[in-house]
């Protein structure tokens, strides 16, 4: 395909923090020529069983999913997702999740160390940005290593948040330890994630950048996949153009669907 069509990491209003219903962005992939959509609500976990979301607010989100796959049948496929915040910190319940529902695709991410959101940190000078930086490398590789997931979502969502206070954070500068997070992720089969959200936002270019595209590729990763992590409709799909020039740059020739869970390639070579 030349164009991405199909955007593999959104929210509608069943996550937390979006209030865009699933059908409002289901009409707008439609009118943006998209033909695929995996919704990856939030499924945040916590240590020490801090909270839970519940597992009414997962059957929710498949109760919407039913509705829209009837309803733009025919229109577009609707894969069953979820983005898997830090799994690590509560191993029993990301089992449970897992086991209890059919989803097609699974985001693995680290958003928050400690129970604390990246987002609410304050960045305040260089040995706290420092400190963020080294934790949530241990985070993503304990993720990488350990986790039951798809593919690594936003690897770098670090520089958003330090970019959002002025700093510029670079994770391929930290190339001892993301390499081996990078070659774990290749070994087990796992993708890594495009995703566009970055380009808007105050980094100003994707999560992440085309430099670790390379080093993936380098350490023998074989799958990519693309998201707009929207939030909002106008945002599906944004900006997939540049997420498959940066797939080419760093030499890969498909990005991954996926299927119950199995990895479905498609080329994007013009
Ligand atoms: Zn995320
Ligand atoms: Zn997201």
């Amino acid at each position: 395909m030349k164009k991405i069509t199909a955007d593999y990491h959104l929210h509608s209003d069943v996550s937390p923090d979006c209030n865009t219903p699933m059908e409002e962005s289901c009409e707008a992939a439609i009118q943006k020529g998209l033909t695929e959509l995996t919704f990856t609500e939030h499924m945040e976990l916590f240590s020490a069983h801090f909270k839970r979301y519940p597992i009414s607010y997962m059957q929710q989100y498949f109760d919407h999913l039913a509705r829209c796959r009837e309803k733009f049948d025919g229109k577009l496929v609707l894969r069953a997702g979820v983005e898997m915040g830090q799994g690590q910190v509560d191993r029993e319940w990301e089992k449970t999740i897992i086991d209890l529902f059919p989803f097609d695709f699974i985001i693995g991410s680290v958003h928050k160390m400690d129970n604390v959101d990246m987002g609410k940190m304050a960045f305040a000078d260089a040995a706290e940005t420092e400190h963020i930086i080294q934790q949530n490398l241990d985070y993503l590789w304990e993720l990488v290593d350990t986790c039951d997931f798809d593919s690594l979502g936003h690897v770098d969502l670090v520089k958003r948040y330090a970019a959002n206070h002025g700093i510029k954070v670079n994770l391929a500068d930290y190339a001892d330890r993301l390499t081996p997070i990078l070659q774990r992720l290749a070994e087990r089969g796992k993708a890594l994630e495009i995703n566009t959200s970055g380009i808007r936002q105050s980094p100003k270019e994707a999560l992440p950048s085309v430099q670790i595209l390379k080093l993936f590729k380098a350490v023998g990763g074989r799958y990519l996949t693309v998201g707009s992590d929207a939030h909002l409709s106008k945002d599906v799909g944004a900006d997939f153009d540049i997420a498959r020039e940066m797939a080419l740059e760093a030499g890969f020739h498909h990005i991954a669907l996926y299927e119950q869970r199995k990895p479905i390639l498609v080329s994007i070579d013009e």
